[in-house]
């Protein structure tokens, strides 16, 4: 089972990085075209101006290719080093943006795109070691999980549903009494961004959609995010599921020093 998930993972894991990729030697190419007409066309004093300018962005290209370069090699050893985690956080975080938009010039569906750089992300998490306390670590889940029909504002307090069945709510509240970490139910980013100041966690265990939790982990960055894919089997924010062996997996993941 979990050899056909890192096979899975391993095709997904693609798409984002050759985006990367694409996306430095796109800069490294343009730098080194921008450096040779800058070096023919302009006066003296433009001329120097302009070749710090590109000067810059080509050690920058470099640097973010250590970065990938260092990302290829801890998914391939699956462990990482402090050093290189810097210039790996770095390089997803401000390339993400340029390799959404080559995704979208290239006709690579962005769905697609972040749950490769999902997959990537949780791949980079696993890499490290953890040893986070229970209290520490907290599961965000989205609203859609919930039974449209429910009145129950669990968005207030996950205790408030009554298990009555509709829904996934009573299994992922029992695995979350279960691990002794904190819950909490958001209909958005403001509410997720406040539960984090809330609750202050170590990690976070969260599951949404492609969209939702892309954003989510660039916005968290540094904080070690694990994201579970959500299931939509009647559209996209209604009555959503989630793989609950999955969900229990990454718990277990952060909480494994402290259960062992
Ligand atoms: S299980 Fe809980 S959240 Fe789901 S529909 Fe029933 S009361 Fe509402």
């Amino acid at each position: 089972m979990s050899e056909l998930i890192s096979s899975k993972i391993k095709i997904k894991k693609r798409v984002f990085l050759g985006l990367l990729l694409v996306a430095l030697l796109f800069l490294l190419l343009a730098s080194f075209y921008l450096l040779i007409v800058a070096s023919s066309r302009y006066a003296a004093y433009l001329r120097s101006i302009f070749v710090v300018f590109i000067f810059s962005t080509l050690i920058f290209t470099l640097l973010f290719l250590f970065g990938l370069l260092a990302i290829v090699l801890t998914l391939l050893q699956k462990r990482t080093l402090p050093f290189p985690r810097w210039f790996m956080e770095k390089t997803l975080l401000l390339l993400y943006p340029f390799v959404l938009q080559i995704g979208r010039f290239t006709h690579i569906a962005q769905e697609r795109i972040q749950r490769s750089f999902i997959e990537v992300n949780n791949q980079l998490i696993y890499a490290r070691a953890f040893n986070v306390k229970a209290g520490e670590l907290l599961l965000l889940l989205p609203h859609c999980l919930q039974n449209d029909g429910c009145s129950y504002k669990i968005t207030r307090n996950a205790e408030n549903c009554r298990r009555c069945g509709k829904c996934q709510l009573p299994e992922i509240l029992e695995i979350s009494s279960r691990s002794g970490i904190k819950v909490r139910v958001v209909s958005g980013g403001t509410l997720a961004r406040r539960a984090l100041k809330e609750y202050g966690p170590r990690a976070v265990v969260a599951v949404a959609c492609e969209r939702d939790l892309s954003s989510g982990i660039i916005d968290s960055f540094p904080l070690p995010v694990v994201g579970v894919l959500n299931e939509r089997p009647h559209g996209p924010c209604f009555n959503t599921r989630v793989n609950l062996t999955a969900l229990q997996d990454s718990i277990d993941f952060f909480l494994a020093e402290n259960i062992n």
